[in-house]
């Protein structure tokens, strides 16, 4: 067993010492509350069902304004050649610099890691306050490409030297018409990363027995960037998937029994689909802006942001980076006081790639007595009737304390 702590990547496996180093990054904002809530619970989970024998060395290293502070870098070159080194890391929201030449310091993180999905679970925690009547139909995996579409980071601001030149070539090698006064932007869609990302939502719904996959676009507008990927992730589904899955066109939507149903829907309907019937919906491969607003919308329907997790993986190396998918919530920061549930369930989504499954359903345990007791914080609290409001840490110490007892599992 690898004393050293790193984690390594054999044969397609990820190999997990007993007590692996973890690279954590706090966060700004309200980061550091939900992190010391999330480690509560985290380390609390491990002991409980490993004692001494497990446990997670965690390691700091730095990003956003507490590196900006220390370093006068925003993301220092150590940060991601330590996450690269041990190869599994877990972060809390970071804010978007003013300055530094750096767009977003998560699409950067996941660039330099090729982190390639983002991984989303949507799932209903019974109790929960919900705008919808029937949340517990809500129990999907978004699966978000993270390295392409208009992420890509290929703009030309209007008015520019650059921009006047593209327009003018554009019109005369094109004959596209477009206003001198329009900034620019470039969606690059590609065959590869369309089939890496579908690739994974299928060997996904394999391991986990899940039912179908829905492929979300919009194709009929965007035909060679959006349509494109909805017909590579069918042509991935046929060529790799044969023997598991079957394709909507292939089935008349009437799959075998045990076969997964590969389908597709247009982005526009399908937000209102997964609001009227979501119980049709399963795991969902899409790009990268439809999979930022399908994730948030859907986080709704189950308590809001605060109760979403989410995992960027690279599955072909195992490299992952795990982190809470709202923002740093700069008003309550340093208050003790916002939901923890999202980094705190972004920690299960590690433990079971770790492979430490039983300690992922304890905490899941936990939280499920939590909200039924009602005891929450805020954010729910002012939802739900009868409601106690826990501060962030007390939250942690009742998930904790829900944790333990004889029943546990
Ligand atoms: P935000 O930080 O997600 O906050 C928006 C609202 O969501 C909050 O005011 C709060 O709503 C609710 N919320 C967020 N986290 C919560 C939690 N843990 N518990 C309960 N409620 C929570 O979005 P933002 O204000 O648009 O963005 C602030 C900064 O975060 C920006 O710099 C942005 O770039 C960055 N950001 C980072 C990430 C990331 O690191 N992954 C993601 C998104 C945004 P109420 O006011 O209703 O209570």
């Amino acid at each position: 067993m690898d004393t050293a702590g790193k984690i390594a990547f054999v044969n397609g496996k990820l190999s997990v010492p007993d007590h692996p180093v973890i690279p954590y990054i706090e966060g700004d904002g309200i980061g550091p509350d939900i992190w010391k809530a999330a480690v509560m619970v985290l380390d609390h989970a491990v002991r409980l069902c490993w004692g001494e024998k497990r446990g997670i060395r965690w390691l700091e290293v730095l990003a956003g304004e507490k590196a900006y502070r220390e370093t006068g870098q925003w993301l220092p070159h150590e940060t991601v050649e330590t996450l690269l080194d041990f190869r599994v890391g877990i972060k809390g929201p970071l804010s978007t610099p003013v300055a530094g030449g750096i767009r977003s310091l998560n699409v950067a993180l996941r660039r330099e890691l090729n982190l390639y999905a983002c991984v989303r679970p949507v799932k209903y925690f019974p109790g929960v306050p919900s705008p919808v009547r029937k949340p517990e139909k809500v129990d999907m995996v978004v699966f978000r490409e993270n390295t392409e579409d208009v992420y890509a980071g290929f703009e030309l601001e209007a008015g520019g030297k650059e921009t006047v030149r593209l327009i003018t070539h554009l019109g005369r090698e094109y004959g596209w018409r477009i206003a001198r006064d329009s900034g620019l932007g470039i969606k690059p869609i590609s065959r590869s990363a369309t089939r890496r990302l579908v690739r994974a939502a299928l060997d996904y719904a394999v391991a986990r027995d899940r039912r179908s996959v829905t492929l979300v676009h919009k194709g009929n507008i965007q035909k060679f960037t959006e349509g494109a990927f909805r017909n590579w992730g069918y042509e991935l589904c046929r060529e790799e998937f044969g023997g598991v899955a079957v394709t909507w066109e292939e089935c008349g939507g009437h799959p075998p029994p045990g076969k997964i149903l590969v389908k597709d829907t247009i982005a526009d309907i399908f937000f209102q689909q997964v609001l009227t019937r979501p119980e049709e919906f399963d795991l969902i491969a899409t790009m990268n802006l439809n999979g930022d607003y399908i994730s948030d919308a859907l986080a709704a329907q189950v308590g809001g942001v605060g109760m979403a997790p989410g995992a960027n993986i690279n599955y072909e190396d195992g490299y992952a980076l795990f982190e809470a998918t709202h923002g740093t919530a700069p008003k309550y920061a340093g208050l003790d006081k916002v939901n923890p549930s999202s980094l705190i369930l972004s920690g299960v989504l590690m433990l079971e790639h770790l492979g430490w499954a039983d300690a992922a359903r304890l905490i899941e345990q936990g939280l499920v007595r939590t909200f039924a007791e009602r005891r929450v914080t805020y954010d729910l609290a002012r939802l739900m009737e009868g409601a106690c409001e826990l501060s962030c840490s007390g939250f942690a110490e009742r998930v904790c304390k829900n944790m333990e007892g004889p029943e546990r599992i």
